[in-house]
This record gives structure tokens, sequence and C-alpha cells, in this order.
């Protein structure tokens, strides 16, 4: 008697325990997925982009331009003015949060997942 409610305090435990790793495993998905970068230039947002579209966008820094390509879901450095190039070497991002970084142009490129928020609440 006493080892079958062992077993069933041990079910119950191990259910609870795969339903809060699940919970973590979705929301972690969905932390990941973004859907559009924000760019700022010397800390103001000057645009909003989709990264749905697939485009080829001119950043005014300061001082100097970089050039932003939109593909495949992902954003990258393609030009840049600055000496150093590590906003180029940064490579691509396209998770929530992810960013592209280019201090000389006070340039930064972040990936943001506002709208899959939103979704979420409308569902
Ligand atoms: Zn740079």
């Amino acid at each position: 008697m006493r080892r079958k409610k062992q077993n069933v305090v041990f079910i119950i435990i191990l259910m609870v325990v795969s339903l809060v790793m699940l919970f973590f495993l979705i929301m972690e998905k969905k932390r990941q997925e973004g859907d559009k970068v924000l760019i700022y230039v010397n800390g103001t947002l000057m645009q909003e982009v989709s990264l749905d579209t697939e485009d080829e966008i001119l950043i005014h820094g300061n001082p100097g331009d970089n050039v932003l390509v939109i593909q495949n879901g992902k954003a990258y450095m393609k030009e840049a003015s600055c000496d150093n190039h590590v906003c180029i070497q940064q490579g691509e991002i396209s998770k929530n949060g992810e960013t592209i970084i280019c201090l000389p142009n006070q340039i930064l490129v972040e990936v943001s997942a506002e709208n899959q928020k939103m979704d979420a609440v409308v569902r």
C-alpha cells in the first residue's frame, strides 16, 4: 500500500517536471524567433524593418554610412565605412535580442519579436 502511494507521487513529480521542461522549451523557441530589425543611430531609433522582406538598407551613421542586407529572415552588415569592420564580422542575426554593433559609426541593429508577442495574445 505504502509502495503504491510512493509510485503515484513519483509519477506526479515526473509529469510536473516534464511539463515545466516543455514550457521552458516553448518559451525558448518563442524568444529565439525575431520578426523585425530595429536600426539605431547614436541611440535613436531610425528605422524598423521586417525580417520577411528582402532589402538592402543604407544606414546613415555618424560619421559614416553602412549597408545592411535583409535576406531569408536574417540581417547582416554588407558594407561599412568603419576601419575595423567588426560589424561585418559579426555575421548574420535573426534571433530576438541579437545585435550588430558598429561602434565607429554609432550604429546598432537589433532583432525584435514584438509582433509575435502580440500574435500570442490574440490567439
Ligand atoms: Zn563597423
